[in-house]
């Protein structure tokens, strides 16, 4: 982006999507951990992302999207199965060869398209075993059991609803039903969790490892001796600093009235970057290790937030962390009434990303 004006900045340690790459992977040891980079590694970079963790001997990514297996595929070497979670049409054949890439299953349908399609890179079955959102149904494992002898699945998935709930009983009713379809499959490799599954227990583990959000720093809450770390850093620059005094109103629709006199400090972020709307009067930038509240609403390319509590008045260009080793992913989503999956994959266009490749 030549000549911008100083805007948001999202920087993005690869090492330490690394490092959490490795802690996952020592948690479970007798399984393989894959790695969801769907959604452009969920706003990290799906290339570059990528192509860390293959150096790092992942050798297996899963994307939702055709075009993101292809943007994945120049990333990794031949050796790297990438497999589509969205499944396969006949017009996506094309991309599914050229990349070789893996098709999810998730229709009767696409098990035939597959089967007649004479793709060779090998495909995936993945059963609905109580999200009721996506998969093949668990009540005709038998039939698919027979359609698919010939030319037998890879691999065998589902996926759980309720992951990052250790205690709710879905865990152990899609267990149980998962376990009873994995035996009609004897030749195919098992894959289970998504990050808070592998959390739940090793007979979740199965063969394959699918975190996602894990690998960035985020998610459920970890078991005690698990430290991954926050792969992104979010600040943007202050364009003005002001005071105001009593009565006053805060940005659009007049939301906030100062109870007392105020510094304040407007920064380029908005909504338009994909920051939340919904952090309007509840989510907060941090400086210096103290918090700033955003005051007022999030509008499309600036956030006003308090400073009156910073040691030292900023200046405009000083920055303000949105999200980072400060301002926690999953706590700043919260304030807005989110996820941290959510605020990630949503950072857009304007905010100039890099990466970092050394501690
Ligand atoms: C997105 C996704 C994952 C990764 O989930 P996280 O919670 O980010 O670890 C795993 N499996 C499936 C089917 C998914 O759609």
């Amino acid at each position: 982006m030549p000549n911008r004006t100083d805007g948001p900045d999202a920087e993005i340690s690869l090492p330490v999507v690394v490092d959490n790459y490795r802690a996952l992977g020592a948690f479970a040891p007798q399984t393989e951990c894959g790695a969801v980079v769907k959604a452009d590694a969920y706003g990290h970079g799906a290339l570059q992302v990528s192509k860390a963790l293959y150096a790092a001997g992942c050798r297996t990514f899963f994307v939702a999207y055709p075009h993101e297996g292809m943007e994945v595929r120049k990333a990794v070497g031949d050796d790297a199965v990438i497999h589509v979670f969205n499944g396969i049409t006949e017009t996506d054949c094309p991309l599914f060869e050229a990349a070789r890439l893996s098709a999810v299953c998730n229709r009767e349908e696409e098990i035939h398209l597959w089967l007649s399609s004479g793709l060779q890179t090998g495909y995936v079955l993945h059963f609905d075993t109580g999200m009721n959102r996506l998969g093949l149904n668990s009540d005709q494992v038998s039939d698919i059991a027979a359609l698919t002898k010939q030319h037998p699945p890879t691999l065998v998935m589902s996926h759980l609803a309720c992951a990052d709930q250790p205690q709710n009983e879905m865990n152990a009713k899609q267990l149980d039903r998962f376990r009873k379809i994995a035996q009609h499959f004897p030749s195919a490799r098992k894959s289970l969790c998504s990050t808070g599954g592998i959390y739940i227990g090793p007979e979740y583990h199965f063969d394959l490892l699918r975190p996602g959000i894990g690998l960035y720093g985020g998610g459920p809450a970890r078991p005690p001796g698990l430290k991954l770390t926050p792969a992104l850093t979010l600040t943007a620059p202050i364009l003005s600093v002001f005071d105001v005094g009593e009565d006053e109103t805060i940005g659009y629709g007049a939301s906030f009235t100062v109870k007392r006199p105020m510094t304040l400090a407007t920064v380029a972020l908005g909504y338009a970057d994909g920051y939340l709307r919904s952090a309007s009067n509840f989510g907060f930038g941090m400086r210096n290790g103290v918090p700033c509240p955003i005051m007022g609403r999030v509008s499309m390319d600036l956030i006003t937030v308090d400073v009156s509590d910073l040691e030292e008045r900023p200046s405009p260009g000083d920055r303000i962390e949105f999200i980072g080793p400060k301002a926690g992913l999953e706590i700043q989503a919260e304030a807005a009434g989110s996820i941290g999956y959510e605020l990630t994959s949503r950072l857009g266009g304007r905010i100039c990303k890099s990466w970092r490749t050394e501690e």
